[in-house]
């Protein structure tokens, strides 16, 4: 199969996407990413742009969301994760407001102090008598 020989001399970057030559054989040219990941239930090394081992099948990436999750309903159990998962939850979009005002205070200049100036303090004064 042709294609399948290129893409086994090619070896796309799973991070950038950057097909790298046949002579990188463990980093990537562009990121210096890891092409190539070893499966935990063989110990073969796969690319790392494969899903499941070419040896014996076994999934090389979880799902980011399906690890964590696995990972607190071990440790804390039904109830617990999901309060562990609502409070990141609220940790994550606390965070993300907080960057949102900073960026929107750095990127519109403070509105100036609304302090009179001496003229206008005397001149109210007098205006008051
Ligand atoms: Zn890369
Ligand atoms: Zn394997």
């Amino acid at each position: 199969m042709p294609a399948e020989t290129r893409s086994e001399s090619r070896i796309q970057c799973a991070r950038c996407g950057f097909v790298n030559p046949p002579e990188a054989r463990n980093h990537c040219r562009r990121c210096g990413a890891h092409l190539r990941i070893a499966c935990r239930h063989c110990g073969h090394g796969n690319l790392r742009i494969a899903e499941h081992c070419s040896v014996c099948g076994h999934e090389l990436h979880r799902n980011f969301w399906q690890r964590v999750s696995n990972w607190t309903l071990r440790r804390f159990g039904r109830t617990g994760s999901l309060v562990f998962l609502g409070l990141a939850v609220v940790v994550v979009a606390w965070g993300v407001y907080y960057a949102i005002r900073a960026h929107e205070r750095l990127r519109t200049p403070a509105p100036k102090a609304d302090k009179p100036t001496p003229e206008e303090i005397a001149r109210k004064y007098q205006y008051r008598r």
